[in-house]
């Protein structure tokens, strides 16, 4: 389903607001602020799909609003229409420099800024809708290896900065090879599915990223969390997949299972919170799904259907020993 789009609208002049509020009623949820400094606070808690903007405030003016939206690489895809009663071409010369996408003079004329709003928000929708589709595997709907690989970069930053931990597991559906041969293709990318649906069910915070890795295999993230948290959730994927009880005959064990491997990083514990110069995010993607692997292997070596996990032993790859 499609979001609704969340629009703001920055005006020194509560009647302009009102006017404004008004003619754009019914094309998103709508909030307002009546100064630079508030518009940006509001900003940062819930990013908006557009920004109203009116150039010319008391204190921040508009201007300065959109350099600081533009230049937040979290903030900067999020359109910026100004709003000003200046009709002179420098003006707005200045704002479209800025990065703003559009410029509407006062008096607003309804109609026009209708249209305008609507044709930019019908553009961010669709870029929105772009970018999740090339984070998202299409057959489990699950996230692809792309975000995971910018995921666990970000937890890494994060667990540096706060002396945290975070953990992956990385699993493997056991004999997959036989039930293709067994059931069709077709059954195995069903099976896929069906597995990815539990592992969803088995992550517990908003913040763990379940991705498919590629093939049968599949990663979940784990945001702070340390080694015995992670332990437990590999133990507990495996009994979950095991549980779905869906027949696999040429498995030993009747079902489809799968094994996994798991891995911690925890900022001063097996890493250096700080290092110089830092390990690149790429680095650590590698280093930390290499540990995941050796220890999905020993699962696999140990009977499958069953868990493993590796601690990560310093020193990291490019780091001075601890
Ligand atoms: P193990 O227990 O050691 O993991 O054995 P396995 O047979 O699962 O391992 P192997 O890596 O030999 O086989 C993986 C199989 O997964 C082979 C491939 O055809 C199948 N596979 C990979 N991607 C897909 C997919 O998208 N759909 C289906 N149906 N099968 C897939
Ligand atoms: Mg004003
Ligand atoms: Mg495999
Ligand atoms: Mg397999």
């Amino acid at each position: 389903m499609e979001p609704t789009p969340s629009l703001l609208i920055v005006d020194d002049d509560i009647s302009a607001i009102r006017v404004l509020s008004k003619v754009l009623q019914g094309l998103g949820q709508i909030r307002f602020a009546t100064g630079g400094e508030q518009a940006l606070r509001m900003i940062q808690e819930q990013r908006p799909d557009l920004i109203l903007l009116d150039a010319e405030m008391p204190g921040m003016s508009g201007f300065e609003v959109c350099r600081t939206v533009k230049s937040d690489p979290l903030l900067q895809d999020v359109p910026v229409i100004f709003i000003t009663s200046h009709t002179q071409t420098r003006v707005e010369e200045q704002g479209l420099a800025l990065g703003a996408v559009d410029f509407i003079g006062k008096p607003v004329q309804p109609a026009i800024v209708t249209a305008r709003v609507k044709t930019h928000l019908r553009l961010k929708m669709a870029m929105d809708r772009l970018n999740r589709l090339a984070q998202t595997d299409g057959l489990t709907g699950l996230a692809n290896r792309r975000l995971l690989d910018e995921a666990i970069g970000r937890e890494w930053s994060r667990a540096r900065r706060n002396q945290g931990a975070f953990s992956l597991l990385l699993l493997d559906i056991d004999y997959f090879k036989r039930y293709n041969d067994r059931y069709g293709h077709l059954q195995g990318d069903e099976c896929l599915i069906a597995v990815a649906h539990a592992l969803k069910g088995c992550v517990h915070r908003s913040t763990d990223l379940v991705a498919r890795y590629g093939g049968e295999e599949f990663v979940i993230l784990l945001p702070d969390t340390g080694a015995e948290g992670a332990r437990q959730m590999a133990q507990e994927v495996v009994e979950t997949v095991q549980g779905l009880e869906r027949v696999h005959e040429a498995s030993e064990y009747g079902r489809v299972t799968v094994s996994v491997g798991a891995a911690s990083l925890e900022a001063g514990v097996n890493c250096p919170a700080r290092s110089t110069p830092p390990v690149p995010p790429e680095t650590i993607v590698v280093a930390l799904l290499a540990q995941a692997d050796r220890a999905l292997y020993q699962a696999k070596d140990g009977g499958r259907n069953t868990s493993r996990f590796v601690a990560l032993t310093p020193p990291l790859p490019g780091e001075a020993a601890m």
